[in-house]
């Protein structure tokens, strides 16, 4: 699977992590599927409180009222306007999920009440330069994650939207 992420995103994020320091933030990813096992990256909350340098605990209250007005903004169209999935930050730690991530993405495509047939985790940090880097891999139920492509658009890319 090939994920867009959208530079003005990437902007927005370098500027939560700048802000956030040594502590973990994150929230959910809000995604537009574009063609097939293609995926824009349309929109994240941030949540920056409840993180400490090696742990982030998702506050769901207020993703939830992001994700029914992401739904209303586009229409209530979920086929093509979707949750996407999660992000953190791991400032202080490799980009690769921890045994904590992995067990929250499994609960999350398995739970039948969210009914996500997949779900994006999402890590990023600053690198020394300040740039940023980021990994993505999908969560599908009763199967192997996989990792997923991440494919930075620049500004006149992201234009060509309706
Ligand atoms: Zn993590």
């Amino acid at each position: 699977m090939k994920l867009l992420l959208p530079a003005s995103l990437a902007q927005q994020l370098v500027t939560a992590l700048r802000r956030a320091g040594s502590r973990e933030i994150g929230g959910v990813l809000m995604g537009e599927h574009v063609g097939e096992n293609l995926f824009r990256i349309v929109e994240c909350t941030v949540q920056t409180q409840g993180g400490t340098a090696s742990r982030f605990v998702r506050q769901a209250e207020s993703h939830t009222v992001a994700l029914d007005r992401f739904a209303e903004q586009h229409g209530h169209d979920p086929r093509r306007f979707n949750y996407l999935g999660e992000w953190h930050s791991h400032p202080c730690h490799p980009l690769v999920p921890s045994p904590t991530d992995i067990g929250t993405m499994e609960g999350i495509v398995n739970d039948l009440w969210i009914g996500a047939n997949f779900a994006v985790l999402l890590l990023v940090r600053l690198g020394r330069a300040g740039a940023l880097e980021a990994a993505a891999r999908i969560y599908l139920p009763g199967a192997p994650a996989r990792e997923a492509t991440l494919i930075l658009e620049s500004r006149m890319e992201a234009t060509d939207d309706h």
